[in-house]
């Protein structure tokens, strides 16, 4: 463990707030991190108090500035420069990823390629931040459309991405000209850290100011005082879609705004016309990757009636030839739940889906022993349910799949959308209609739909979000970076005279 964080240049594990080139103790609480792959303590870290964050706020809005008056190519050359500083840095960011949150090593690689992929998609967007023309209606005069930086943004982010969802907004308002605060989620500080370390060396090699970049460890207390400081033009907030209400509210009564990428229950259809020798791995990958902690994990299987029999066989198989254990040993299906309460929630869920009617076929146990000593391993369980059973439309975040039989195509729909939850879907079909129904508005209400693919897996180029409690945010590709950018129209009149609009007429 101490390699990993020499590696990533953590040398104090009691650094507490970081703002750029400086890190010093925060004096707020104090967190110690165990890692859930074997149990061990990785450190303590301290946390901000409110007295850090005011300092935190005073720095970026100086760096703002400064940074907001760079041209936008030039600040894509930084974050070009940041894409660099995490390819030199991937294995040892990859591997304390992997350590502190419990995802797979190719999945702690897999996320920082992402950091990756988005400081690239953000270089190119720094030269693409577009505004309309439009031709005015009065004479001799243009008008058009130009996008200027909010100021500040702030970041709140989840345990189970710890390092790819503050990249995907930072690369993105960056480019756009903000400075950014990030509270990491208080289960994964080590590994914001160790991204601050790695910025902290372009912001010192370019002669900028140090605020661009701030990180402040804390709980929700912190997150809370980021929501209602109206010093934060924007809060992008991860997480639970308890935390984004609480968020919503705080930052709506200053009418401020939110990008909210909240709790996901996403679904698969079986259909009669799917390719099973690819639904079903497909169908694995999503429900216990991840241990079951992506937002775009698959929670609910909708299968035909006619082909239910042959899934769930098929399934419950494959489900007996995981292999759990240390998710750094590459050979291992499945790794740890983040923690103690997790495995509780897990248990839980389980025993009141049971008590509703639900029938366990696999899974549905906490494994002990040497090999599982932090004591968060469990195995991945599926969950026979009645669609309207209440826990299948709760998301809990660990390896739980329901299974339910559906018999006309619409019935599956009318299933896939009655959740409260709208992030990702998928159907496995062969038939185009079926698929066209599917990705029409009588079909999934979620703002991923796949087809032929999983629920989980998106990739940077797309807008990434979702619709009802999953909060409606989009983040990353496509136009997401408007959200981090204010819009102004401008009217120029450049002949003799005084057009009114609309032709009104005043005379004096
Ligand atoms: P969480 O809601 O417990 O915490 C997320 C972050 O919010 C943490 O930094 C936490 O400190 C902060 N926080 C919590 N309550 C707060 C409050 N009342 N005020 C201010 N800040 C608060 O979530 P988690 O357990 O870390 O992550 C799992 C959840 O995140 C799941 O629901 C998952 O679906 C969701 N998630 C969603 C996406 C997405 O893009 N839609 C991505 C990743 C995770």
């Amino acid at each position: 463990m101490k390699d990993i964080l020499i590696k990533n240049n953590i040398k104090s594990p009691f650094q507490g707030v970081s703002a750029g080139h400086k890190s010093w103790k925060g004096g707020g609480d104090t967190f110690s991190i165990k890692s859930p792959v074997d149990g061990k303590n990785i450190g303590r870290v301290k946390g901000g108090s409110s007295a850090d964050f005011d300092k935190v706020i005073k720095k970026a809005e100086s760096a703002f500035k400064e940074w907001r008056l760079m041209p936008a190519p030039q600040r894509g050359e930084v974050v070009r420069q940041f894409g660099e500083g995490l390819r030199k840095q991937k294995q040892a960011l990859g591997e304390l990823v992997s350590y502190e949150m419990g995802k797979s090593l190719q999945e702690g690689l897999g996320e920082v390629q992402e950091m990756i992929d988005i400081c690239d998609f953000a270089v190119g967007l720094s030269r693409q931040l577009y505004g309309l023309q439009m031709h005015s209606e009065r004479p001799e005069h243009r008008m058009m459309e130009q996008w200027h930086p909010l100021g500040v943004v702030g970041i709140i982010s989840a345990f189970n991405f710890p390092v790819a969802v503050w990249a995907w907004n930072t690369a993105l308002a960056w480019v756009s000209g903000n400075v950014c605060i990030w509270k990491p989620s208080e289960k994964t500080p080590f590994t914001a850290l160790a991204c601050q370390e790695i910025m902290k060396k372009v912001i010192k090699k370019n002669k900028l100011p140090e605020g661009i970049c701030s990180v402040i460890i804390g709980g929700r207390d912190i997150g809370a005082q980021m929501a209602s400081n109206p010093r934060v033009a924007l809060v992008s907030a991860t997480g639970s879609t308890r935390m984004g209400k609480s968020i919503a509210k705080i930052v709506a009564a200053r009418l401020g705004k939110t990008i909210l990428e909240l709790g996901g229950n996403n679904a698969v259809i079986i259909s009669q016309n799917a390719d099973l020798s690819h639904a079903v791995p497909a169908v694995v990958f999503g429900a216990v990757g991840t241990c079951g902690q992506r937002c775009t994990s698959t929670r609910r299987l909708i299968i035909h009636e006619s082909q239910y029999d042959s899934m769930i066989e098929k399934l419950v198989k494959a489900y007996g030839q995981l292999k759990i254990g240390s998710p750094l040993n590459e050979a291992n299906h499945v790794g740890p739940l983040i923690d103690k309460d997790a495995v509780k929630a897990y248990q839980k869920t389980i025993k009141q889906a049971i008590s509703q009617g639900g029938k366990v076929l696999s899974g549905n146990e906490v494994l002990s022993g040497e090999k599982f000593k932090s004591g968060c391993y469990i195995k991945p369980t599926i969950i026979e349910a009645k669609s309207d059973l209440k826990m299948v439309k709760h998301e809990t975040f660990a390896p739980i799949l329901y299974v339910m039989k559906y018999s006309t195509i619409e019935e599956a729909f009318e299933i896939q959308n009655n959740v409260p939850q709208g992030l990702s879907s998928s159907i496995f079909t062969l038939n185009i209609r079926e698929s066209e129904k599917f990705l029409s508005v009588a079909g999934s209400d979620c703002g991923i739909a796949n087809v032929n693919i999983g629920t989980s897996g998106a990739e940077i180029g797309g807008a990434f979000g979702g619709e009802k409690e999953t909060g409606g945010g989009r983040e990353s590709g496509s136009d997401a970076w408007k959200a981090y950018m204010r819009r102004q129209t401008c009217t120029l009149n450049y002949g003799e005279g005084l057009p009114l609009a609309q032709g009104i007429k005043f005379e004096l």
